[in-house]
């Protein structure tokens, strides 16, 4: 009896390793140690036995059993890592997933930085925590300021903040190259907003400085312009406005006609035609002289584009929150993938 059980077990483990397929392996499960093998019936009849055999072979095939068992789990996941390993490393197999693409607001701000390098301007960055000096004083914005607050700004135990702008990449450029000067900043920056469809607390802006002899107003008008052809293919009608912004003076809202209504009137632009895209203006001189720059000799520009909002118009996106979701259908949803 013993002998038979053994070559049970050296049958059974020479199948199993050799066993091609997930399929196959069952199939020996059932033949082996299913209800209808030999070991089953061996166990079956043991009642036949003697006490002292009753011992010997009820251990016996206990110890196949199981060992069949395992010899069959071990080899299955051989079989199952065999074909991820393939699935891996086989170039030849075709593409099925989802190539992916760029979010709609690294495609404009791509669009964005092109439009200014082919003007001059070089594109720098900064660190999107910043000190509190850069993120405020430097630009004019005072201790009692109400954009200090603890409502619209992230700060940190060691009193830095989450850049609530990308103006302090201006100052940092101030404060190393000096002028004349033709930079834009593209960047992340971050507010304490209650989230709606068009506020979220995190969002995408470029900010462009210019500063040498004699730059005016109309420099500034030529260089929005041209922007928003390039990135909207066509001619966009804007409007300036007078704005209070801390760093400017004078300061300007810049508003682009309502490209979801066309000026007529929607939701997006509240009923107005218009949509308000960014504050600019002419550097107010303090701004100048804090970053070391000489302001009787140099005056300049700047404005902060909201990429994100830009985005939004350009793809007709009518929630803001869709760009932070992560939701892959949603770029399908534009037509950008
Ligand atoms: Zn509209």
């Amino acid at each position: 009896m013993e002998e038979k059980l053994n070559k049970i077990l050296e049958d059974g483990k020479k199948e199993i390793s050799n066993s091609k397929d997930e399929q196959a392996l069952l199939k020996l499960k059932s033949i082996y140690i299913g209800k209808d093998s030999e070991i089953t019936k061996i166990m079956k009849n043991m009642k036949e036995l003697s006490i002292e055999e009753k011992k010997i072979v009820g251990s016996l095939t206990n110890k196949i059993k199981n060992e069949l068992e395992k010899c069959i789990k071990a080899k299955i996941g051989e079989l199952s890592s065999n074909v991820i390993s393939k699935k891996t490393f086989d170039h030849t197999l075709p593409v099925t997933d989802s190539k992916g693409s760029l979010s709609p607001v690294t495609i404009v701000a791509n669009e964005v930085a092109d439009v200014l390098k082919k003007m001059g301007f070089i594109i720098v960055s900064g660190p999107e925590m910043e000190d509190e000096y850069r993120n405020f004083e430097a630009l004019n914005v005072s201790k009692d300021h109400p954009a200090r607050d603890m409502q619209d700004t992230y700060w940190t135990d060691e009193a830095k903040v989450l850049r609530t702008h990308t103006s302090p990449v201006q100052v940092r450029s101030m404060e190393k190259y000096g002028a004349p000067l033709r930079i834009a900043a593209p960047g992340r920056c971050f507010r304490n907003e209650d989230l709606d469809a068009s506020h979220e607390n995190t969002f995408f802006q470029v900010e462009g400085m210019v500063i040498d002899k004699e730059v005016s107003i109309s420099n500034l008008i030529y260089v929005m312009k041209n922007i928003l052809k390039e990135i909207y293919k066509s001619d966009v009608e804007v409007r300036l406005r007078p704005g209070f912004f801390p760093f400017v003076e004078p300061g300007f809202e810049l508003d682009i006609k309502c490209l979801i209504c066309n000026g007529n009137g929607c939701s997006r632009c509240k009923n107005s035609g218009w949509i308000e895209l960014c504050p600019c203006g002419m550097i107010h001189p303090e701004v100048l002289r804090m970053s070391g720059i000489d302001n009787t000799v140099y005056s300049g520009f700047a404005f902060g584009i909201g990429l994100t909002r830009m985005a939004m118009m350009k793809y007709k996106i009518n929630d803001i929150r869709m760009l932070n979701s992560g939701d892959i259908r949603s770029l399908k949803q534009f037509g950008i993938e």
